[in-house]
């Protein structure tokens, strides 16, 4: 058996803002069929302390980054967890990394450099009777674990997978004397980036392997149009990047067993299916219509998600008798202006503005098509949700949505990223509509495409065979 210390900021179900949250709560699960015992280091939220069944205390700290903690061992249902219970870095209402004003939390190099810090400790054994083969670290929350493990001393082998390299934990270089690193670690070699401290930038630079979540994004970021500044770093370590599509978690997702839809139902029974379309119109207020189709989106609202291009397609989406749900939240013009559209048309679009689970679910099930039109996206989860659920993803050819929706076949796409691609695409979806033998067949081919973990798990199993047998050698 491989032990495997997991390091993230979030997971699900515990805590929740994307699809970074539904990876690393459902890899555990898939790994275990490989011989590979997944532990994962969270920080301590509220969300997470409450759902942390017999938790002990593995490991006291009497002081980290400005106050007492303790990392408490426990587990949910499917899950090994090491929760960082740190209440002056984690006991807050809200967004993980948001105060209620929206703006970053002021003290999130210290909040994300104590969780590293603790995750190498762990690492190099500090909770007797644990010691894992190799650490994994996701996303720059946790990327400042690969730094402490290089500038320590002896440590486990390392993989650090980013999900979006948007988001690239930035911070001024004065925070270097409170992260505990040596001086040199501010370098071009180690973890500065433009003259700053980049927790990104050190899971890639210092990591022994680097994963992403689909090969087309793998490569798509070693292009300086979507390398996002990293680019260059990504070309130079091109040997040690991969690219490993995610899958989803089926138990979570399937409409067979889905607590949160009108009816359950499968590929065999597309009548039941019926029922959710029903009750998703009803739920948003829309007319009651079998025959007029109906669009859905789920995402966060931001330039990346490329919604703006949709608000832009309204009118011509309406002017073909369509129906729009949108479940988001995020950028205020975005919310602001579904929100208007849903006031013009009501019967016709409908909106949520929030984040609600259950919602996401009926959507998948209701939604004839799944829009996500993203601007960059480094896999998505929502196109693998509506292949699942039975619903056509309308996506554009980017990143990990080239890897998982083939146009035609298993949903459609487009390219260029514009309004004009986005109307036309718009415009072949409302004609495979009415050609109903053609959109079950899609349909049906995407419920048919294997959508979940054991591939990717498989591959992720193999890639930690791989970096212990040559961290040996
Ligand atoms: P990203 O991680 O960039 O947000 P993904 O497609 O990889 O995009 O994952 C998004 C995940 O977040 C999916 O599980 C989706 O259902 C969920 N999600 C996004 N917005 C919402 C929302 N407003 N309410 C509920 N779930 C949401």
């Amino acid at each position: 058996m491989t032990r495997v210390l997991a390091v993230t900021s979030e997971i699900f179900p515990l805590i929740k803002t994307g699809g970074l949250a539904d990876v690393t709560g459902a890899l555990p699960n898939a790994l275990a069929a490989h011989d590979v015992k997944a532990t994962t280091l969270v920080p301590g939220y509220p969300a997470v302390l409450a759902n942390l069944a017999n938790a002990t205390s593995a490991l006291e700290i009497p002081d980290l980054f400005g106050g007492p903690a303790r990392v408490l061992a426990g587990h949910n249902d499917t899950l090994n967890l090491f929760a960082l219970d740190a209440p002056h870095l984690y006991q807050r209402p809200g967004n993980p990394y948001t105060g209620p004003d929206g703006a970053d939390w002021p003290d999130n190099a210290r909040r994300f450099a104590a969780l590293a810090s603790i995750a190498a400790w762990i690492a190099r054994g500090a909770i007797a009777a644990y010691q894992p083969a190799l650490v994994h670290g996701h996303d720059w929350q946790a990327g400042l674990t690969m730094a402490y493990l290089r500038y320590g001393g002896p440590a486990p082998p390392s993989v650090f997978t980013v999900h979006n390299l948007a988001f690239q934990g930035q911070f001024p270089a004065g925070v270097m004397p409170l992260l505990g690193l040596p001086d040199g670690a501010f370098a071009l070699e180690g973890i500065a980036h433009h003259g700053q401290v980049s927790y990104l930038k050190a899971g890639l630079q210092l990591a022994d392997r680097i994963t992403t979540v689909s090969p087309n994004y793998a490569q798509e970021i070693q292009i300086d149009a979507n390398g996002m500044g990293f680019d260059g770093l990504l070309r130079h370590r091109g040997a040690v990047l991969s690219g490993i599509v995610n899958g989803i978690d089926d138990a979570v997702w399937n409409p067979r067993t889905d607590s949160h839809i009108a009816a359950t139902y499968t590929a065999k029974t597309p009548a039941r299916r019926a029922m959710n379309k029903a009750a998703l119109q009803a739920r948003f207020g829309l007319t009651q219509d079998a025959k007029v189709p109906l669009f859905g989106v789920v995402s966060r609202l931001s330039w990346q998600k490329g919604l703006d291009l949709l608000l832009a397609n309204l009118p011509a989406l309406l002017g073909f008798d369509a129906q729009l749900v949108l479940l988001g939240s995020g950028e205020a013009a975005l919310e602001t202006g579904f929100m208007a559209a849903q006031a013009t048309h009501p019967g016709r679009i409908g909106c949520v503005v929030g984040y609600d689970e259950p919602v996401a679910h009926q959507i998948q099930a209701g939604s004839d098509f799944i829009l996500v039109p993203s601007r960059f996206e480094p896999c998505g989860l929502t196109q693998l949700y509506a292949q699942r659920y039975g619903a056509v993803p309308l996506v554009s050819s980017v990143g990990g949505l080239v890897d998982t929706v083939e146009d035609g076949i298993t949903g459609l796409s487009f390219s260029p990223v514009s309004v004009e691609a986005l109307a036309d695409a718009l415009n072949r979806a409302a004609a495979l509509f009415r050609k109903p033998r053609q959109l079950a067949a899609i349909r049906r081919a995407g419920m048919a495409h294997d959508v979940s973990w054991r591939e990717p798990a498989a591959e992720y199993a193999g890639l930690y065979r791989d970096l212990l047998s040559s961290h040996k050698a």
